[in-house]
């Protein structure tokens, strides 16, 4: 086999990738020739690395320990986005992961001997099973609302931001009902002239986020998945768990929600009763989608408009799973995805011998 002659690849580092990583490592594949992880990311961290530097880690809901080396303890003031950096680039050194970075992955194809082309920015790869794990952040869904091109401000999304300095002294329009838009609500509030928190649906608090409710909202998102729809949010299913900082912005009126406006005008947004906010920045937090271009000649998407999924794997392709996708995106789900995924692949591995090349 050539160094480009895999039986698994693996897309995207993160959390979803790196446990992936673990589990084939454990599993005795060799590195390089048996398996390598492909990563766009200029650094470890995953999408992490990329959060905005006010999102300290006591800001998050929590990071679960990937398999095998815990994060162990740090800092709760220190910015997410470099403890969590930190603690992939520990986690890929201690086992030895085959990362190969910056690798970017254009597009995966079939060939006729039954194994899969995976074309990147620095050649191409061959295997016999593909673990796709790209997460979603490169991939920020903006909704479409009339007017939107005729404003005169600054619009941008959760993964433009970058802390509320910007923000100071403006008038901003917070769009979205999850706990990206109330945390930066509340950071922008601080600072900025006026602000408005706009959501499609009126938000749901929830009194607590613990196991139980964990619990439901993946086997929601799981039995969308199974019948070939896309997975939704998490969020639209468990609501916002009522935190201290929430409470505090209750309280002195930054948490009061107005219903979507109708459309976009050069100055602000219209309601469509005729109430108007003058704005200068619209910040849309109306989340992403799965990254899963690259998989487009596969033609993997049913008609729902999903993929459809059994556990980890896509049902109508057992070369490929993916990681991280629906009822997996989370920290604990990425984790337990990666186990799943290698366990599936061994038996597919060891069922077929490996073509000759
Ligand atoms: P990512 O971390 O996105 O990693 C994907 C990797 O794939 C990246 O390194 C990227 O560069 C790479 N990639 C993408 N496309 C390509 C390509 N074509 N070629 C090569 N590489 C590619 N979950 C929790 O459990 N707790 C939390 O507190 C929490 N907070 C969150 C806060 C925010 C703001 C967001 C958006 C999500 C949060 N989540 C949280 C969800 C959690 O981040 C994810 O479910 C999990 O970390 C994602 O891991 P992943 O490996 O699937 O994807």
């Amino acid at each position: 086999m050539s160094g480009r002659d895999v039986d698994v690849v693996v897309i995207g580092a993160g959390q979803a990738g790196l446990s992936a990583g673990y589990f084939l490592h454990r599993a005795g594949l060799a590195p390089e020739t048996g398996y390598v992880l492909l990563d766009g990311g200029a650094g470890p961290g995953g999408a992490w690395r990329e959060r905005w530097p006010t999102l300290r880690l006591s800001g998050v809901h929590g990071i679960h320990d990937l398999p095998g080396l815990a994060l162990g303890a740090a800092d709760p003031d220190r910015p997410a986005a470099e403890v969590v950096a930190e603690y992939f680039a520990a986690y890929e050194r201690e086992f030895g992961l085959p990362v190969h970075r910056p690798v970017n992955v254009d597009s995966v194809h079939d060939r006729p001997d039954g194994r899969l082309d995976v074309r990147t920015d620095a050649g191409t790869w061959t295997t016999r099973a593909l673990l796709n794990a790209t997460g979603t952040w490169r991939h920020p869904f903006w909704p479409v609302y009339p007017g939107q091109a005729t404003f005169a401000g600054r619009q941008l999304h959760t993964a433009d931001y970058r802390g509320p300095e910007e923000f100071a002294g403006r008038r901003v329009v917070v769009v979205g009902g999850g706990t990206s838009a109330v945390q930066l609500l509340a950071e922008i509030a601080e600072v900025a002239a006026a602000t408005r928190w706009v959501t499609r649906r009126p938000p749901v608090f929830a009194e607590e986020f613990g196991q139980e409710q964990g619990r439901v909202a993946v086997a929601q998102v799981e039995a969308r998945v199974r019948v070939g729809l896309p997975p939704g949010s998490v969020v639209g299913v468990t609501g916002l768990p009522w935190t201290p900082q929430l409470r505090r912005m209750h309280e002195s009126g930054v948490l009061r929600r107005f219903p979507m406006f109708d459309r976009i005008v050069p100055d602000g947004v219209v309601w469509a009763d005729g109430d108007t906010f003058a704005a200068d920045v619209i910040l849309w937090c109306t989340g992403f989608r799965a990254v899963l271009n690259h998989l487009a000649p596969l033609r993997l998407r049913a008609p729902g408009g999903g993929i459809l999924m059994d556990g980890t794997r896509v049902a109508v392709d057992e070369r490929v799973h993916l990681l991280g996708y629906g009822p997996s995106a989370s920290t604990i789900g990425a984790n337990r995805a990666g186990r799943a995924a290698v366990r599936e692949i061994r038996r597919l591995l060891d069922s077929a011998p490996a073509p000759v090349a």
